[in-house]
C-alpha cells in the first residue's frame, strides 16, 4: 500500500489561535478512515487545508505523491480530491440525472460532449448504479428524501473521478435505514477510492469504521480501531464523556 494523503507537521494559526497544532496523518490508498473529535478539535480546518480553502501556517500536505500546499481549490479537485459539505449543493429543480450530468461536466473535456449526447456518460451511469438512484434518475432532486439527497451528492462527487473523497458528517439527520444504506455505500465507494469521513455517531463507527483518528485541540490524540479508541481513557475524557 502507498499513502494517498500524507499530512506532515501541519499547523494553522488564525489570529494567534492554533486551530491545528502540529498534525501528522497518513491515510493509505483504499482506506475508509474516520475522523472524530469534539467541537473545535480542528476536523473542518484539516479538511479545509486538504481542499485548498485554508492555507496552512506550517507543514506539508502530499496527495498521491504531489504537494497540495499553494494550489487553488479547482486545481485540487482536478487532481482528484472531492468533498461534501454539511450544506447541500444539489439543484432541487434539476432531476437526479441532470445534477449528476452537471457535476460530471465540471471536469469533462470537450471531446466527451459527443459521447454525452449519445446518452449517459460512463461516470454518470456508474454514479447512478453505486448510489442505487437509477429508478429516480428523472425525478427532480427537490422531491428526494434527506438520505437520497446525500447519496446524490456522493454520486455527483464520483462523476468527477476523485481518488480521495472527504465526507463531512454524511449521516447527520438520517433515519436508521438511511444510515445503514450510507454505511454500505461508503464501504462500496471505498473499494476503489480512499475515503475520509468526519462522523460523531459511535454506533455508526462501530459498524463501518476500521481505522479512526481522534483529534483534540488541533492535535492527533490517538489513532486506532473503534474498540481501541473507545476504551482509551483520554478519548472518554475529551470526547465521549462530554
Ligand atoms: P471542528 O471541525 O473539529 O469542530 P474546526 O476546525 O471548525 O473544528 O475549528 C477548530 C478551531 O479553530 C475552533 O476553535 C474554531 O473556532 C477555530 N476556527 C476555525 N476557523 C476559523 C477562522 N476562520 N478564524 C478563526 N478561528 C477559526
Amino acid at each position: 500500500m502507498s499513502a494517498m494523503i500524507e499530512v506532515r507537521g501541519l499547523s494553522v494559526v488564525f489570529d494567534g489561535f492554533r486551530a491545528i497544532d502540529g498534525i501528522d496523518l497518513t491515510v493509505e490508498q483504499g482506506e475508509l478512515r474516520f475522523l472524530i473529535g469534539p467541537n473545535g478539535a480542528g476536523k473542518t480546518t484539516l479538511i479545509d487545508v486538504i481542499t485548498g480553502l485554508t492555507r496552512p501556517t506550517t507543514g506539508e500536505v502530499v496527495f498521491d505523491g504531489r504537494s497540495l500546499v499553494g494550489l487553488r481549490e479547482h486545481q485540487i479537485v482536478r487532481l482528484g480530491v472531492g468533498r461534501t459539505f454539511q450544506t447541500s449543493v444539489v439543484f432541487e429543480e434539476l432531476t437526479v440525472l441532470e445534477n449528476l450530468d452537471l457535476a460530471a461536466s465540471f471536469r469533462q473535456p470537450l471531446w466527451s460532449l459527443a459521447r454525452r449526447r449519445r446518452g449517459v456518460s460512463d461516470a454518470v451511469a456508474g454514479a447512478l448504479e453505486i448510489t442505487e438512484l437509477g429508478p429516480l434518475a428523472d425525478r427532480p432532486a427537490g422531491v428526494l428524501s434527506h438520505g437520497q439527497r446525500q447519496w446524490l451528492e456522493i454520486g455527483m462527487l464520483l462523476t468527477q473521478g476523485p481518488k480521495l473523497l472527504l465526507l463531512d458528517e454524511p449521516v447527520a439527520g438520517m433515519s436508521k435505514d438511511e444510515r445503514e444504506r450510507t454505511g454500505e455505500l461508503m464501504t462500496s465507494v471505498a473499494r476503489d477510492h480512499t475515503v475520509i469521513v468526519i462522523e460523531h455517531d459511535m454506533e455508526f463507527l462501530r459498524r463501518y469504521a476500521s481505522q479512526v483518528t481522534v483529534l483534540h485541540e488541533g492535535r492527533v490524540l490517538i489513532e486506532g480501531s473503534v474498540d481501541q479508541i473507545r476504551d482509551d481513557p483520554r478519548v472518554q475524557e475529551v470526547y465521549l464523556g462530554r
